[in-house]
């Protein structure tokens, strides 16, 4: 294994290779720029792009490109040459300050929701100095954001620089509220875990479902799947290690710290979690990774599936979005400290979240919404599509104390154990165990555990930014009007938030029945399925959250929100007739093969003056399952045709969910019980068995 120290971040421009690289009057502009928003002059853009091609170069780079993240949720980029050949045969450096500021790829096939026609395709990508510039291959690449011709966003970065915008001006300004008036600048700061699966690549290329949707549409259960639990943090098969070596290797040099892996729940799966940055950068590490992982994969004749449900039977793939505030002086606002009850400043931000994530659960909903994530969510193996708050019974204590204006007095039950006066350390007091909840306290940060597997972490992060900006705004407004004792202000807003909003919070298993009729009583919103919770996006009261935090203009909600729905519709669209094709094409002939080898057989005992055996009774349930699937797979059929019908997006994925889905699910049922019934060699496509258990 390469040596950490020696690698680490070496295909980064960071701050140290700036420093070195820069002068120093350039150096500290470009810091200006990067903690406090200032512009580059364009002199001193020319002498970064001079710096940065200079650097690349000599890490072997001949290209450039500006690498961005339109709403398809993976990156995009476009390659240019750092040299350009003249007509008189000489080579000329191509690559300058403005190139590295503005690009303007042809962005006509890059989602828009209407927001741009095709006559004005074109579209801007800008460079975000704010997470460093990198090598990938031969090619240097600078984190963009991309934005139309007039000017509005197309992309899952632009919003999230918002939000963290939003979110630390509301913050300090709470804080000066406080007499913090040492802190300037409050950073969101995100480590995702991510989930995922890895199958041998040969499977993969047998199977269409798994090459055109990421997920098997077929799949018999097979006899042990993780009933034993033995493959949760279970030894590495040789080739899983070997993929795990080289693939810490490239993000290391890529300035990721990865520094656990191992088997998760379900057979074939693993988990990477990096250590924890800014979450503009974390977001970009992420979207990073996951490319990353899937081309390591390759070279070790691996597939690495990034669904959120690739197997039914097993657990599906999440992406644990672990969020928490820090200020520019190094303090973390969710640490409680050993006192957190009379930490007013500390339960100030407490009680912000659990406003913030009360109020707009809705927008924690959708922001992880997606045809492959319905397949997770409420499935007893991730968190329900209802959104609540796990705090843990201490801070749960601290918490029902002040609510009800008593003293807390501590938790009995650890004290007494521990038979010593002090105070148990708090963070590590509270930190989780509870894995059911959607949203937990785990210590000094907040878990989100809806996002799925594939999806960009750019979306929640800007939702968790945002509506917490708008709670910390609520507060500072208030306190701001009060000229006499804050703390006891701040107090009776805690109090108030805490009964307001308390609902909110749910220490118990999120995965029970129970839970479910007991949130719809609370009152919580439950958008079972993405087709259900999209269109609320753009409801009134979110278009005015985030007009008011500057993060989206009303159409932009509106385009989005569209662009939501079409991926929904395309993705169901392009499972069923994948799924369709499949039986007609595959699965119909295999079973009719069968049937075939069965029938000669027949012919041949009879001849043979045999009696009949259990063969003929075998062939006719083959026969009947052969004919049901055929008459499900013209359902299907049908249903498919029905989705062309003239429909606006929310309506045309409502017919997907309760028209297609369903239509699916029968002809999922019947090949699955065909599958068992049917010789091993004859059917068409490696079984669950074949994939996932060695
Ligand atoms: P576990 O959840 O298994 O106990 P950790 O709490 O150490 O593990 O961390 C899980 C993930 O949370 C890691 O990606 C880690 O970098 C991230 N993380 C840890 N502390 C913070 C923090 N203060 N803010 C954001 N992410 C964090
Ligand atoms: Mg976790």
């Amino acid at each position: 294994m390469a040596d950490f120290e020696h690698i680490f971040s070496t295909r980064v421009f960071n701050d140290a290779v700036m420093k070195k690289r820069l002068s120093p009057a350039t150096y500290e502009k470009l810091r200006r720029v990067i903690d406090e928003g200032d512009e580059l002059d364009i002199t001193a853009a020319n002498e970064v792009a001079k710096a940065m091609k200079e650097w690349a170069m000599e890490n072997g780079a001949t290209h450039y490109t500006h690498w961005f993240q339109p709403m398809t949720g993976i990156t995009a980029e476009k390659h240019d040459s750092f040299l350009s050949v003249q007509s008189d045969g000489s080579v000329l450096s191509d690559f300058s300050g403005k190139k590295l500021i503005k690009g303007e790829p042809d962005a006509s096939s890059f989602p828009s929701g209407g927001l741009r026609s095709t006559f004005e395709a074109r579209g801007y990508t800008a460079w975000d100095p704010t997470s460093y510039v990198f090598l990938k291959a031969n090619t240097l690449c600078i984190p963009t954001v991309f934005c139309s011709y007039s000017g509005q966003v197309l992309d899952k970065k632009t919003p999230l620089l918002r939000s963290l915008e939003a979110l630390s001006a509301a913050a300090v300004r709470l804080l000066h509220l406080l007499d913090r008036t040492d802190v300037t600048h409050v950073f969101a700061e995100v480590g995702a875990e991510q989930e995922y699966f890895l199958i041998d690549r040969k499977y993969f290329e047998q199977r269409r479902d798994l090459l055109y949707t990421g997920r098997t549409l077929f799949g018999a259960k097979p006899p042990k799947a993780q009933e034993l639990d033995d493959h949760y943090f279970g030894t590495l098969r040789p080739e899983v290690k070997e993929f795990m070596a080289e693939l810490d290797e490239e993000l290391w040099r890529l300035g990721v710290y990865a520094n656990t892996e191992h088997n998760e729940a379900a057979p074939s799966q693993h988990e990477l979690a990096p250590i924890y940055t800014g979450a503009n950068r974390a977001c970009d590490q992420n979207q990073l990774t996951m490319e990353i992982m899937k081309n390591v994969a390759h070279r070790h004749g691996l597939c690495c599936l990034l669904h959120e449900k690739p197997f039914a039977h097993i657990n599906g793939s999440g992406k644990h979005n672990n969020w928490s505030l820090s200020t520019n002086t190094g303090e973390n606002l969710f640490k409680p400290g050993n006192d957190p009850y009379n930490d007013t400043q500390f339960l100030l931000f407490l009680a912000a979240v659990i406003k913030a994530v009360d109020e707009y659960q809705d927008l924690l909903r959708i922001s992880v919404a997606s045809a492959s994530n319905d397949h997770r969510l409420g499935a007893s193996e991730a968190p329900p599509a209802i959104v609540s708050i796990y705090l843990g019974d201490e801070m749960t204590g601290v918490l029902d104390a002040i609510a009800e204006g008593k003293k807390y007095t501590g938790h009995n039950r650890e004290r007494m154990e521990m038979g010593v006066g002090a105070l148990p350390d708090f963070a590590k007091d509270t930190s989780d165990r509870n894995r059911t909840s959607p949203f937990a306290f785990t210590g000094n940060k907040f878990e989100f555990r809806m996002p799925g597997a594939s999806q960009s972490i750019a979306d929640p992060n800007m939702v968790l930014n945002t509506i917490m900006a708008d709670a910390l705004t609520d507060f500072a407004d208030r306190l701001e009007r009060s000229h006499k004792d804050r703390t006891a202000l701040a107090r009776r807003i805690i109090r108030e938030t805490l009964k307001k909003h308390g609902r909110i919070i749910f220490n118990g298993n999120n995965y029970s029945e129970e839970w479910v009729s007991e949130a719809e009583a609370r009152g919580l919103c439950h958008y079972r399925t993405a087709a259900d919770a999209i269109p609320h996006f753009s409801d009134p009261k979110n278009i005015l959250l985030f007009g008011k935090h500057k993060i989206f203009s009303e159409s932009e909600i509106r385009s989005r929100t569209e662009i939501m729905l079409e991926s929904y519709f395309k993705i169901i669209k392009i499972e069923a007739q994948t799924m369709l094709s499949m039986v007609r094409c595959e699965i119909l002939p295999a079973v009719y093969r069968y049937e075939s080898s069965l029938c000669r057989l027949i012919a041949e005992k009879s001849a043979a003056g045999l009696s009949d055996g259990h063969e003929k009774k075998n062939a006719q349930r083959i026969a009947t399952g052969a004919d049901e699937l055929y008459e499900a797979a013209g359902i299907l059929d049908a249903a498919i045709a029905g989705s062309d019908a003239p429909r606006n997006a929310e309506d045309a994925a409502a017919y997907m969910k309760n028209a297609v889905l369903p239509a699916m699910c029968d002809v999922r049922a019947l090949a699955d019980a065909l599958e068992t019934n049917v010789g091993k060699d004859d059917w068409p496509f490696p079984t669950y068995g074949d994939i996932i258990l060695h």
